[in-house]
């Protein structure tokens, strides 16, 4: 490059060298990441189904732990025709397009994005070595929940973000690491802080870890997510016990994310179990409420590809167009969560009042928990969905 040349074309040209660097690191997983991204794409595993509130106790002051909302899922619903009893993709919801025209022809991709292939290529060039603490730490049989997803956070989750502020909630577990606890010991140092939610006067609390503009929770319970290798094939219990919570924290922290302003629209809440993973995403301007298939974290001994794109893809959201396509609003299978909520007074507070932080108080009020039904939640085998809701 000539010392001559004006700097904003010296700028262009430095771009376009990283640019071509980055396409050389990803080529080398062209492979692997072209059948990532066609499951992501077109395999049923990697769907996400809407969901509607029928009733919950979001009006009243309680944590989350108290949370409870009778939901319907559409794939469940009797008044929903056959054909539209379908999941829709991770690709259809999150930009998979960016990936793929990159690895394809090099198209142009913002500095955020580049940034965020880089941290991608990074983890697949690291893979072999982050499975290796995962599988050493699950190995570890008496290690907490909070502690398998530090680890999880510390090695994969972090790896695969842009964004390097990760706080570990204060509150809720005896263990408080200040280092990653993995077994390998790395003693990376971990921040530990404030990581409530909500608002005092309505669903608030914390939650496990906040990793830029998205949350991650751990399962209340270790059968979170149900034994059925596939899809949403669930049963009431544990699983719905811990769902609740989980919906609670999503449709709260989306509020949060939409009025503080950092993104409108979809907001994903990403839940771990020791050897899957779900992500949730609410939207509360278009009120649609989606929830993932269970994602395998580990092909037999392996991280699974598909899934870690998948993750990278979700946390990394606000720069990939995380956006609810026109088809899914006209489909009209919205959360309900005003009518759910039935008390406008708070519905302001879910609107305006929202915050991150200072909100660990216990509940003051009961929920009242008296008439509650758990609806149609049961047993479901969701047979085929191969195709997107039109
Ligand atoms: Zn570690």
């Amino acid at each position: 490059m000539a010392d001559g040349d004006p700097p904003v074309k010296k700028q262009k040209l430095e771009i376009k060298d990283k640019n071509l660097h980055l396409f050389e690191r990803c080529k080398k997983h062209k492979d692997t990441l072209c059948i990532a991204l066609k499951e992501l794409e077109t395999w049923n595993l990697f769907g996400f189904c809407f969901v509607r509130l029928e009733q919950c106790n979001a009006a009243f002051s309680c944590c989350f732990t108290q949370a409870w909302c009778a939901t319907l899922r559409h794939v469940e619903d009797e008044d929903v025709d056959e054909k539209n009893k379908k999941l829709v993709y991770f690709g259809s919801v999150l930009d998979v397009d960016v990936l793929k025209n990159f690895l394809n022809n090099q198209s142009k991709i913002s500095k955020e994005q580049a940034k965020a292939l880089e941290k991608l290529a990074d983890s697949l060039d690291n893979i072999q070595e982050i499975n290796k603490v995962l599988k050493e730490e699950l190995e570890n049989s008496d290690q907490s929940e909070v502690r398998w997803a530090v680890v999880c956070a510390s090695h994969l989750l972090t790896s695969l973000a842009i964004t390097n502020q990760m706080t570990v909630s204060d509150t809720g577990s005896p263990a408080r690491f200040h280092q990653c606890p993995c077994a390998s010991g790395c003693k990376k140092p971990i921040r530990v802080g404030d990581t409530s939610i909500g608002h005092k006067d309505v669903w608030h609390g914390s939650v496990d870890i906040l990793l830029g503009p998205v949350a991650i929770v751990t399962s209340p319970e270790q059968e979170l997510f149900a034994e059925g290798i596939s899809t949403f094939e669930l049963k009431m219990g544990n699983l719905e016990v811990g769902r609740h919570q989980l919906i609670a924290e999503t449709i709260v922290f989306s509020h949060a994310q939409n009025s503080l302003g950092y993104k409108l629209g979809l907001v994903p809440t990403i839940a771990l179990s020791k050897d899957r993973v779900k992500v949730f995403m609410y939207d509360p301007n278009k009120d649609l409420l989606y929830e993932s298939v269970e994602l395998p974290l580990f092909d037999d001994r392996n991280l699974s590809v598909s899934t870690v794109v998948a993750l990278w893809l979700a946390i990394n959201y606000i720069h990939f167009e995380a956006h609810v396509p026109a088809s899914h609003t006209e489909f009209g299978y919205t959360a309900n969560f005003r009518k759910a909520l039935h008390d406008d007074k708070k519905m302001e507070i879910y609107r305006n009042k929202i915050r991150i932080g200072g909100c660990k108080q216990p509940s003051r009020t009961k929920p009242n928990l008296m008439g509650f039904s758990y609806g149609k939640l049961g047993w479901l085998d969701v047979k085929r969905k191969d195709d997107e809701v039109k």
